[in-house]
């Protein structure tokens, strides 16, 4: 596959703007880049927070950074994926959503390139910034260097795999951090596209009771096929919520909650919830401002661990792919990608994904 001359991508002007279709250069590929015909983008709730302006996001925006797609070109000295596989040409891949621009003590020192100075994401830059094609709203998308690229097996989808690099990684590293293990009882806050991976991931790490909480009726009643054993509905009274989970969650409550649901008020409740000795992972809330009053006399008399968990290492990205080939028979993963849309109707797939009518909206350029 040769490099065209130009490429098309749906960026907005300002928070909530509709969306325009323009044309930039591609340019010949460079050291270390690949660029890629993408197949699929799914819109993530960050790119919703971006869009409605809870977040700084330069414009003219190009957004999406769950994307699959095909490789093009291959730029010199790329020549095989983070773990060894050859590249090719019409090869399908994924990649990390960050790459970073140069080691940094974050990322070498301890470990967590994600948080490396300088650190940039796809679909979190201008259209006007080269090389202009960096989000999944285009036909391409160069994968810049210091990215992790992993080829696709060719019997995952695209709707099976477009979460990967974003939700399920993320939830892999939550569910690593929640040291869920065999027998372990979990209450996940929150059933959208991370909790419900995160409750296949939790049940295929060996817990044996896993709880969800959704004020949002049908997501309860889709939980069930993604590991849930009992959704109920977030608004209810905490003394209720720990009445009807207490005889499964045996002896003491359950060892681990996990908030993907992003409201602060769901923090009191998990604190309540979660059994002495136990873990609270907080990765739901990615937006300033998510204030809270809790009684912190709780966490110190319960010996609580509680700790925040954004975006992933590049390993939970490997685990991530392996987990859902392993998996997609047992949940799943393909319905939750439950809307299509053109490059042309990004705004409705936009403003869709927002209003919550869609679980998980997809561009298909
Ligand atoms: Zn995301």
């Amino acid at each position: 596959m040769s490099i065209p001359a130009a490429s098309r991508l749906a960026s907005y002007s300002a928070p909530n703007a509709e969306f325009e279709i323009a044309s930039y250069p591609l340019r010949p590929l460079a050291a270390g880049e690949a660029l890629v015909r993408v197949s699929m983008s799914t819109i993530c709730r960050s790119d919703i927070h971006s869009y409605e302006g809870h977040r700084p996001s330069p414009c003219p925006a190009l957004p999406g950074h769950e994307i699959v797609g095909a490789i093009a070109a291959l730029g010199e000295g790329l020549t095989h994926d983070m773990r060894g596989e050859p590249l090719k040409p019409g090869d399908r891949v994924t990649w990390s959503e960050y790459f970073i621009p140069a080691d940094d003590y974050f990322s070498e020192v301890l470990d967590m390139p994600q948080k490396a100075r300088g650190v940039e994401k796809y679909g979190h830059m201008a259209a006007t910034t080269p090389p202009h094609h960096h989000g999944g709203f285009a036909e391409y998308c160069y994968i810049l260097p210091k990215s992790w690229i992993l080829r696709l097996p060719d019997d995952l989808s695209d709707a099976e795999a477009a979460p990967l690099n974003c939700g399920v990684a993320t939830m892999v590293a939550v569910t690593e951090a929640a040291d869920i293990r065999l027998g372990s009882t979990v209450v996940i806050q929150g059933l959208g596209l991370l909790g419900l991976y995160g409750a296949a991931l939790a049940k295929s790490r060996g817990a044996r009771f896993v709880v969800g909480l959704d004020a949002h009726p049908g997501r309860r009643e889709l939980a069930g096929r993604f590991g849930v054993d009992l959704a109920l509905d977030a608004a209810t009274e905490t003394a209720e919520l720990q009445a009807a989970i207490a005889a499964h969650c045996l002896p003491a409550g359950p060892d681990a909650v996990i908030e993907v649901c992003g409201a602060p008020e769901a923090v009191a409740v998990g604190l309540d919830l979660v059994r002495t000795g136990g873990t609270f992972i907080l990765a739901g809330m990615v937006s300033p401002g998510a204030m809270i009053t809790v009684d912190a006399n709780k966490i110190v008399r319960k010996m609580l661990s509680i700790r925040g968990v954004h975006n992933y290492h590049p390993r939970h990205l490997i685990e991530a792919l392996d987990f859902a080939v392993a998996n997609r028979l047992r949940f799943p993963f393909s319905e939750l990608v439950d809307a299509r849309y053109p490059l042309e109707q990004a705004t409705r797939a936009m403003r869709d994904a927002a209003s919550r009518r869609v679980l998980r909206a997809a561009i298909v350029p």
